[in-house]
């Protein structure tokens, strides 16, 4: 070939070169921009809020600018720029950056505002302006906590004892309730109330500081939460503690069986028995933490709850029972329920009106069936022989849900009966009290004064 010919093949290599780089520079592929998590609306409160963005781009990330677009004009949050040049592109591809805002140091308004984050890229596209992409989040800015009253007036309630509370608060919450030390209860819409009135069921846990005191509070969605106190007494009870000696039928019939139901496996009796009395326990009580939440916000319930008929009180509410084999103490626990023994294979009826949540096995509960009464109020019935219910049949009071059994860990024929607010046991005595659930519960859910 001569010097021209390979003169022209060179400069169509060039050209071909040159069109390449020009096709990947020339990219029009808006940069990816996305804020992780929630994309809906925004609430932001008195506490700095953070919103992760994702960034990537194939030319490489150039500009990253985020405002705050607001009633009164725009606030600058955030410019970034990235290194690169117009002939090789970006240095950076891709990129998670944490965006802040601070109402209070932006000095913007209370209300609705847009956060407008900005990315564009180091394409030649747009005479080497670059692609760009915008994202636009709608934001709520409110620095207030809720207002929040009681309407309820002096309470008394017992320790491992329940108590209800009437409030108001004047703007829509993320959650609202009853904190006593660090549990918490749920408040529920006052049916025909006005409108923010809210009832809460709540107890003083057995093992409540000595000085707790229960505290209303509301929390907005923009994280912004108010406390507020009223007068509450609350009346100190000791409990029992009670030796419970396991003898050899029990260690050797009904412990065996039971792990191996439960598919807990080992030759010691005692070893086995502990890991049921403490991790099986553990692992029924967080189910049942996982049911109570489901609660409904109607209460179901009407009047005082019952005792089981004809039966007999063997074992009370909140004793300490040590376990002991053969003389050497083996395990602790403490007993949220009383048990109640009338004959073999007894009729187990709903304490009262409810919809039931749960009815199968539950480790240690045996065959067990949990009721919801709504407002956080459930109870439970442990050891069935048989269960005649499904979860979300809805049970008049006394219907049957039934027969009484010895089912899980429990050494003869008995129900194990348990009431439960929120995630807290409480004593059922008061509950199968009319005169109690007249004085303390009725009050606060008789209807508004017009
Ligand atoms: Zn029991």
């Amino acid at each position: 070939m001569t010097a021209r010919a390979w003169g022209i093949v060179g400069l169509v290599v060039v050209l071909l070169l040159a069109a390449a780089a020009f096709w990947v520079r020339w990219e029009t592929e808006p940069p990816v921009l996305a804020a992780q998590g929630e994309t809906g609306e925004l609430f932001v409160g008195a506490k700095p809020t953070t919103v992760t963005f994702d960034l990537g781009d194939g030319s490489g990330l150039r500009l990253f600018a985020v405002r705050l677009r607001h009633a009164d004009g725009e606030a600058v949050i955030t410019t970034t720029e990235y290194p690169g040049d117009a002939l090789t592109g970006g240095r950076i591809p891709y990129e998670t950056v944490d965006v802040t805002l601070d109402p209070a140091t932006l000095g913007v308004p209370q209300g609705d505002a847009v956060l407008v984050a900005e990315l564009t890229d180091w394409s030649w596209s747009g005479l080497l302006a670059g692609n760009t992409t915008t994202v636009e989040i709608p934001v709520s800015i409110d620095r207030e906590a809720p207002k929040l009253s009681v309407s309820s007036g002096l309470t008394y309630v017992q320790r491992a004892g329940s108590g209800a509370v009437r409030y108001r608060v004047l703007e829509a919450t993320a959650d609202d309730g009853v904190r006593v030390g660090d549990a918490t209860f749920r408040g529920y819409p006052f049916p025909g109330g006005a409108e923010g009135e809210r009832i809460a069921l709540f107890a003083i846990p057995r093992d409540a500081a000595p000085d707790v005191t229960p505290k209303v509070f509301a929390r907005d969605r923009a994280g912004n939460e108010r406390e507020v106190g009223w007068p509450v007494r609350v009346q100190e009870r000791s409990f029992t503690r009670i030796p419970i000696r396991l003898g050899a039928n029990f260690m050797e019939g009904k412990v065996p069986s039971l792990a191996g139901e439960l598919g807990i496996e080992g030759d010691d009796a005692v070893a086995v028995f502990q890991t049921i009395n403490r991790d099986e326990r553990a692992r029924n009580e967080e189910a049942i933490r996982a049911a109570v939440v489901k609660s409904g916000a109607t209460a179901l319930f009407d009047g005082a709850f019952t005792q089981m008929r004809n039966s007999a009180v063997t074992s009370q509410f909140a004793e300490h029972r040590t376990y002991y084999v053969d003389g050497k103490s083996v395990s602790e626990a403490i007993h949220y329920g009383y048990d109640l023994a009338s004959v073999s294979g007894a009729p187990i009826e709903a304490s009262n009106a409810g919809v039931v949540v749960h009815a199968e096995p539950l480790g240690i509960y045996g065959n067990c069936v949990i009721v919801d009464h709504g407002l956080g109020l459930m109870s439970l019935y442990a050891h069935l022989r048989e269960i005649d219910v499904k979860v979300g049949d809805r049970v008049a009071k006394a219907q049957r849900l039934g027969r009484s059994g010895a089912t899980g860990l429990a050494g003869g024929d008995h129900l194990h009966f348990a009431i439960l607010v929120g995630a807290t046991y409480v004593d059922p005595k008061e509950w199968w009290d009319p005169k109690w659930v007249r004085d303390r519960i009725a009050p606060a859910m008789a209807a508004a004064l017009p």
